[in-house]
């Protein structure tokens, strides 16, 4: 299972771009006319629902970053910075039930995970790298010569990301010689961060797909090298599509300015009554202890009135694969949804807001939105040619994997994809 971060579901047939790799596996395999997300489509939701076949609501992850209302603190799972892990059944649960092996590479909501044998999480910090990744493997890879010392500097700046990502597919070819798994996941991260950088129809955008194919390739000639290939099956997504950055609504000044937030003089909160935990194109609001008991009635309706967005109250949470809120929940009271082109900030004064890095192109928008839409290429063994696929639900990945691993995934909330599958009627 091959996550491209950001590979939205128009780029595998942009004429204009030479994709030898990702064409080859999907003119010898399936395809899925546009992959629909889970909601918030952002990274860190989105891979775990890739993993268990769950949304948000039953997996916990409900957005890139939350607030606990217990401690007080905001929740990253963005950078695996939180010990809160998956509140669900995963791939790798299932597989390690059976007593077969999965290598997971800068996989998302990873770390600290038992059940994965061969495991690097994705982290941005060194320090993590060095504490939660397998140390075998670590070992190893170092003793091969691989700068494994550079993760955390490569994967937290985006211009050093084909680093990251050419690390990975070494790792991800260490692996597959010397203890090969049931079931490999990998992760590169370029086109994301090149997309967040320089926007979606940029040249640099354009370069990091073609790197992207050449890393598939190599994994591909890998493969045959290792005698392999034939009895693989690829599984090849992007976990969200993305949007042009129009207008940015900077919710927790909104907060500021209703005086629910205080800030001191060096614009660090000191007084919380609300928060919005931004996650791009949507956000969380939280009204916390002492807030005025008609908060979010109000916080509802002026955010509503901005420009381009929907306010989004609990009585459609569940249709949204959301949770309830509640103690111990991490869900929002309220949820804000932005249309194509329009984004949030969690910045609470506009100093912390000029401060952090500018992205012109972003995603966390309602799933239904066409940019928002990924890509998806199954091949291989076990998987049927020439079949193309509507629009498939994010949800049918893990259970369409654990038909071709030969497990089972009961939990799962959509049903796998038999009409790509061999030898399914
Ligand atoms: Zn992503």
């Amino acid at each position: 299972m091959l996550s491209i971060d950001g590979l939205g579901a128009g780029y595998v047939d942009d004429p204009r771009l030479h994709l030898p790799a990702l064409r080859g596996l999907a003119a010898r395999g399936a395809r899925a006319r546009r992959l629909t997300c889970i909601f918030p489509t952002v990274t860190w939701p989105c891979h775990t629902s890739i993993v268990t076949g769950v949304s948000p609501a039953r997996h916990g992850v409900v957005g890139n970053l939350t607030f606990d209302r217990g401690t007080g603190a905001v929740v990253e799972h963005y950078g695996d910075r939180t010990e809160r892990g998956i509140e669900a059944e995963t791939l790798w649960d299932r597989l390690h039930a059976r007593g077969e092996r999965t290598a997971s590479l800068c996989w998302p909501k990873t770390r600290g995970v038992t059940t994965i044998p061969d495991n690097i999480p994705e982290f941005y910090e060194q320090e993590l790298f060095e504490r939660y990744a397998s140390r075998p493997l670590w070992t190893e890879l170092a003793s091969h010569g691989l700068p494994v010392s550079r993760y955390g500097a490569w994967s937290a700046a985006h211009p050093l990301g084909p680093m990251q990502d050419w690390l990975t597919l070494e790792a991800a070819r260490h692996v597959l010689a010397v203890r090969p798994p049931r079931l490999l996941l990998l992760h590169f991260l370029t086109l994301d961060s090149y997309q967040h950088d320089f926007g979606t129809a940029s040249p640099e955008a354009r370069w990091a797909l073609l790197q992207m194919d050449a890393l598939v390739g190599r994994l591909l000639d890998t493969l045959t090298a290792l005698g392999r290939a034939e009895t693989t099956a690829f599984m090849v997504f992007g976990d969200h599509g993305f949007a042009d950055i129009q207008r940015t609504h900077h919710l927790n000044q909104i907060l500021l300015e209703e005086r629910l937030l205080e800030v001191d003089a060096r614009g660090a909160v000191t007084r919380r009554l609300a928060w919005a935990a931004g996650n791009g194109g949507s956000a969380h609001v939280y009204a916390l202890e002492g807030a005025p008991r008609t908060t979010i009635d109000r916080l509802r309706e002026r955010f509503a009135a901005l420009p381009g967005v929907d306010a989004i109250g609990r009585e459609r949470f569940a249709e949204l694969g959301l949770p309830q809120p509640g103690p111990g929940s991490t869900q929002g009271d309220l949820m804000v949804a932005a249309e194509d082109g329009t984004f949030f900030s969690g910045h609470a004064t506009p100093e912390a807001a000029a401060a952090s890095p500018v992205y012109v192109a972003g995603h966390g928008h309602m799933p239904h939105l066409p940019r928002l839409g990924a890509a998806l290429v199954l091949a291989g063994a076990g998987v049927r040619a020439g079949v193309t696929l509507g629009d498939v639900s994010m949800l049918s990945l893990a259970p369409t994997a654990a038909r071709l691993l030969g497990v089972e995934l009961p939990g799962a909330e959509a049903p796998p994809l038999v009409e790509a599958l061999a030898g399914s009627s």
